[in-house]
């Protein structure tokens, strides 16, 4: 039931990015792009739908509500699950557990703890991306984008942790050159920073209002919740 609701968006978005893709100079291959399914405040049996029509990305920012549904899920050590929102400190360990991604790191304590629970839990290294708060808004999540470099050089060396890349929630309001501003920087950012670390491939931007622009600026990871699932609860 579920599933013929998603399918056609999925189906929808796939066609979408494919158009980008080509349009892109040089093209980019169409599988070069992560869909991350936001299941946020989405029931389970929508996780277990989505995973019949063939993804295996899925984003959630509360580790609580990402473990209870997990737990309830036949499907979910057939998923990849990233964390999208921000981690307290006492969850780290449980966050390590379940989470394979970390979209949303800014801080090394947080940074440090992720890598020795995923150590102690014999787990492979957790893949973490720097939250960078472009705008400089008060009262979000991010590292300035002055402080990127300082912080990527220290957590590099964290074991059980490995760093891929950066994500940005660009500012509310934004018209499509702004958009298309925001996730450029963040672009130029990345390739800054892959002078000194080649390893970051990562680029997590876009969501369901603004992920065709964060697309043509490179994007390698898409967080869409409302575009696939519709409204949520
Ligand atoms: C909720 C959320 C999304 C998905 O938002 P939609 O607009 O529903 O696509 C993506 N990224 C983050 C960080 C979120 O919190």
């Amino acid at each position: 039931m579920i599933a013929t609701i998603i399918n056609p968006k999925l189906a929808g978005i796939r066609s979408r990015i494919e158009a980008v893709c080509i349009r892109r100079e040089p093209p980019r291959q169409p599988a070069s792009v992560t869909l991350v399914a936001v299941s946020k405040r989405q029931p389970a049996e929508t996780i277990s739908a989505a995973h019949t029509c063939g993804l295996r990305d899925f984003g959630e920012n509360y580790v609580q509500e990402a473990s209870a549904k997990a737990a309830e899920l036949a499907c979910a050590a057939d998923c990849t699950w990233h964390l999208i929102g921000p981690l307290q400190s006492n969850k780290t360990g449980e966050a390590a557990r379940l989470f394979g991604w970390i979209h949303t790191l800014d801080r090394l304590k947080t940074a440090r703890r992720l890598g020795a629970a995923r150590l102690d839990a014999g787990l492979p290294d957790m893949q973490a991306c720097v939250q960078v708060n472009l705008g400089d808004e008060t009262g979000k999540a991010g590292l300035p984008v002055t402080e990127v470099g300082a912080f990527l050089a220290q957590a590099r060396d964290i074991a059980g942790l490995k760093l891929r890349g950066l994500m940005c929630i660009p500012e509310q309001g934004l018209d499509r050159s702004g958009r298309l501003g925001r996730f450029g920087e963040l672009a130029t950012l990345l390739r800054d920073c892959q002078a000194g670390m080649p390893e970051l491939d990562t680029l997590s931007m876009g969501m369901s209002a603004d992920w065709p622009e964060a697309l043509e600026q490179g994007a390698t990871m898409l967080r869409l919740g409302t575009a696939l699932f519709g409204a949520r609860q």
